[in-house]
């Protein structure tokens, strides 16, 4: 029989690694963008990471015909009633620049107080199937943005955001320990041990 496949509905080469990291010794083929030709443009039209996801998911599902898996994360944060949340590639305007979009924050949450930068990573997983099967993960990570940048490893908010109860930015922690405590790395060992038991039944007997 041969291995179960999926599809990876990103082009975000740090998205691309952790999920690797963390799925890649399942039997079970993962692909990427660099493995498919014509990709679609998987536009992010929604007001929820589940929406984004989902639509994600199915639409390179539907185009590969094989089972996709899509990630929509982001940072919300608590003193900017939740922004940028799921416009949190895009917040400073042109797609997934990391140096602007930590300017722009930084700017916005200028002269807020230690006590009231509180901000959490949220992951939301879906796994699609072509005929419309979906499941659904979301998992998150409270911490805290800093005032100025620190770090060279990781990508997007990684150098302003210090998780909870420590005292690095997740831009100073090399990626086994990033995924030990990250929202993507929750999400993707959630994702693991379901797929570990067996589940969903239309992906393994795909
Ligand atoms: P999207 O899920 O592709 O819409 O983009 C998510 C955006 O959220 C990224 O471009 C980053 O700006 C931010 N983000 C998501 N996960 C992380 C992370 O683990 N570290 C830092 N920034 C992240």
């Amino acid at each position: 029989m041969s291995p179960a496949r999926l599809v990876l509905a990103t082009g975000n080469r740090g998205k691309i690694r952790e999920i690797r990291d963390l799925l890649g010794d399942l039997d079970i083929e993962v692909l990427t963008c660099d493995d498919l030709e014509g990709w679609p443009d998987l536009v992010e039209r929604g007001e929820t990471f589940e929406e984004n996801a989902t639509s994600k998911a199915m639409e390179l599902s539907h185009w590969a015909g094989m089972a996709a898996l899509a990630d929509d994360s982001g940072l919300e944060v608590e003193a900017l009633g939740g922004e940028p949340g799921v416009r949190s590639a895009r917040y400073a305007g042109a797609q997934g620049d990391d140096a602007a979009n930590i300017a722009r924050l930084l700017r916005e949450m200028e002269g807020v107080p230690a006590a009231r930068r509180g901000a959490r990573f949220v992951c939301v997983l879906v796994l699609a199937s072509p005929r419309g099967e979906s499941i659904e993960i979301r998992e998150t990570c409270e911490g805290s943005v800093i005032t100025a940048p620190r770090g060279e490893l990781g990508f997007g908010y990684d150098p302003v955001f210090v998780p909870a109860a420590m005292d690095r930015t997740m831009a100073e922690m090399d990626l086994e320990e990033k995924n030990a405590i990250s929202h993507r790395g929750k999400a993707l060992r959630h994702l693991r041990a379901i797929l570990e038991a067996g589940e969903p039944g239309w992906l393994l007997d795909a």
